[in-house]
């Protein structure tokens, strides 16, 4: 057991209550990762017999905090500015901890994106409170009105139980993709609180000229994941994946060592370092199935391999292994789907 701290002596513990969640959103869509905290959020509130607030920033609220509030949250709170538009770690971390500094919240939660680990530290310095990264797992303490945090830790091979005993909010990140999402529901007094904000001069450090959206790869709700590693030998392997994927509907995953060759963009790596998947199929063609690659996957429902080493450990987390080289199995399965698709 980790127990975190802040820097100053411990505050009066009594004064703070309820369960924020850092509700992340684009385009007016809500963040998955930001969904499966409000489901949380929604559980440990009941627990704790504590309210469950969204917290947002940006600039035309109104609709995005509309849909926040279907997820069952008691409260949610938009800090809206025009200058808010695009994410800015300073201006977003100052007006989100000047609220918590205010309302003081027992509980926050935060999906472990790239945003919300920028902010995360940010809030958690100035509200002078501790946080757990990267949590898998959360539960309540009633009696002691604590939040029990699980993460893993030395590379996944064990799982730190993490309390925050002293020093309020409870700050945590979660490992996207690691919780369910909840189902949509609105309560009937929930309170929508839009408060507009002056972003002084001195936080518009930068200036958005243009955004260009790359094109969009979401492993987290792919149904199916064609995934490739060292095994592939050479870049120009991806080819064969991509068609397996075209043809099953899916999109193309990878180990992390492919990624740091360059052979493929970080948006497609799945494990501790990458995504967390549970697809309903998930084909690991040339991976050895190491614990940092399993984490991200072996939730998924169903498991082929294909490796030359009947021996690899991805074998024994298989539902289905396929003894052979990836470049004579992966044309051959194509092709074999393609025709019984005709
Ligand atoms: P290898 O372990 O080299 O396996 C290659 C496999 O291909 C072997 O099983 C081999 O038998 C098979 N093979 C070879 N040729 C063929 C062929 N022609 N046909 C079929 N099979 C063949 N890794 C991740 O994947 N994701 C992460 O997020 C991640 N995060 C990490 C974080 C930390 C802190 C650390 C320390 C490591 C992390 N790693 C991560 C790296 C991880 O430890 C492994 O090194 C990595 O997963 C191995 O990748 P691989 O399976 O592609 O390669």
């Amino acid at each position: 057991m980790v127990e975190l701290r802040g820097c100053d002596p411990p505050k009066n513990l009594d004064e703070y209550r309820d369960v924020f969640v850092y509700v992340q959103h684009k385009n007016g869509k809500i963040e998955r990762g930001s969904q499966e905290m409000l489901g949380m959020g929604r559980e440990l509130a009941d627990k704790l017999e504590e309210k469950l607030v969204g917290i947002m920033v940006g600039s035309n609220l109104e609709k995005v905090a509309d849909e926040a509030a279907n997820y069952n949250c008691d409260t949610v709170i938009g800090i809206e500015s025009p200058d808010l538009k695009s994410f800015s770690s300073v201006a977003f971390s100052h007006f989100i901890s000047e609220t918590v500094e205010s309302y003081k919240p027992n509980i926050f939660l935060m999906s472990g994106t790239r945003e919300g680990r920028d902010l995360v530290s940010r809030i958690a310095i100035r509200c002078n409170t501790g946080v757990a990264a990267d949590c898998i797992e959360l539960d309540a303490d009633k009696q002691n009105r604590l939040l029990i945090a699980w993460r893993p830790s030395f590379g996944d091979k064990t799982i730190d139980q993490i309390l925050c005993r002293k020093h309020r909010p409870q700050m945590i990140t979660s490992r996207p993709g690691s919780y369910r999402l909840p189902e949509k529901n609105r309560r009937k007094d929930v309170k929508i609180d839009i408060r507009k904000v002056n972003v002084p001069d001195r936080m518009k450090t930068v200036k958005v000229l243009e955004f260009r959206p790359k094109e969009a790869l979401d492993l987290t709700t792919a149904k199916t994941v064609v995934s490739g590693g060292l095994g592939l030998g050479k870049p120009e392997g991806f080819k064969y994946l991509e068609q397996l994927a075209n043809e099953l509907g899916g999109v193309v995953g990878a180990s992390r060592p492919v990624v740091d060759l360059g052979w493929i963009p970080y948006d497609h790596q799945v494990g501790q370092t990458g995504r967390t998947v549970r697809p309903n199929l998930y084909v690991a063609a040339g991976i050895s199935g190491k614990i940092q690659h399993l984490v991200g996957m072996k939730d998924s429902k169903f498991i082929v391999s294909i490796n030359t080493d009947p021996d690899a450990e991805i074998v024994k987390y298989s539902d289905f292994y396929v003894h052979g080289n990836l470049y004579d199995v992966l044309p051959k399965l194509t092709e074999e789907i393609s025709k019984r698709k005709s």
